[in-house]
């Protein structure tokens, strides 16, 4: 059976990405399995380039077909801000209560017209002779306090297009079903299929 490295020590997404991939023909091994493989800073100025260059120094250190994955809250009225830098948004040691607190603040005042965003998953899974990214993308809205108690991050803040409820106020279930992650994950078990289709 083919390996999988994800590229990851963050349990719960393990978990989630593990849900994902069930069907895949692929034996899924984490970086507990690998503990040379060493820290990434995610100091790139894209989602792809961080997704990537977790992903490539996975494949190198541990040779084994390697996936990773990088999120980010893109606000239109901001210029897809806070992106890339979506987890320290307000510094470093940022909770995602700072976080949530500085978009209120950035988006004090403007109208719902403007309120639009969109959450971003690139995932990068790189092997021999292979480097491919895929996407997953929800648009939505950012409101103007905080709703609901499920989720992490921005999800109290993020209502996505056609839903009434935020992110937080689903059920995990729920959110897994519709989410930027979800849609992520769903594309790249149909590249996993493929790679090993063509036996890569
Ligand atoms: P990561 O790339 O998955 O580590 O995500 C980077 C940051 O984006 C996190 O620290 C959160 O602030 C935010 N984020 C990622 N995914 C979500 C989500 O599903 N809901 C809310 N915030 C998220």
């Amino acid at each position: 059976m083919k390996k999988l490295l994800l590229a990851t020590r963050n349990r719960h997404k393990v978990e989630e990405i593990k849900h994902f991939l069930t069907a895949s023909d692929f034996e899924i091994l984490t970086l507990n399995d690998f503990p040379h493989v060493p820290e990434v800073a995610e100091d790139q100025p894209t989602l792809e380039r961080n997704a990537l260059k977790k992903a490539r120094t996975a494949y190198e250190a541990a040779g084994v077909l390697s996936l990773a994955d990088d999120t980010g809250l893109e606000c239109y009225y901001l210029e897809l801000k806070p992106g890339v830098y979506s987890a320290r948004y307000a510094g470093e040691d940022a909770t995602y209560e700072d976080n949530n607190r500085k978009l209120l603040w950035a988006m004090k005042a403007v109208p719902f017209r403007r309120r639009n965003a969109r959450f971003r998953t690139v995932i990068a899974i790189v092997g021999k002779g292979i480097e491919e990214i895929v996407e997953g993308r929800v648009e939505g809205n950012i409101l103007e306090a905080p709703r609901g108690a499920n989720g992490f991050g921005y999800d109290p803040l993020f209502v996505p297009l056609g839903q009434e409820k935020t992110y937080a106020e689903m059920m995990l279930e729920e959110k897994n079903k519709i989410s930027h992650r979800a849609s992520a994950l769903k594309k790249a078990a149909e590249l996993l299929r493929t790679i090993v289709a063509e036996n890569k």
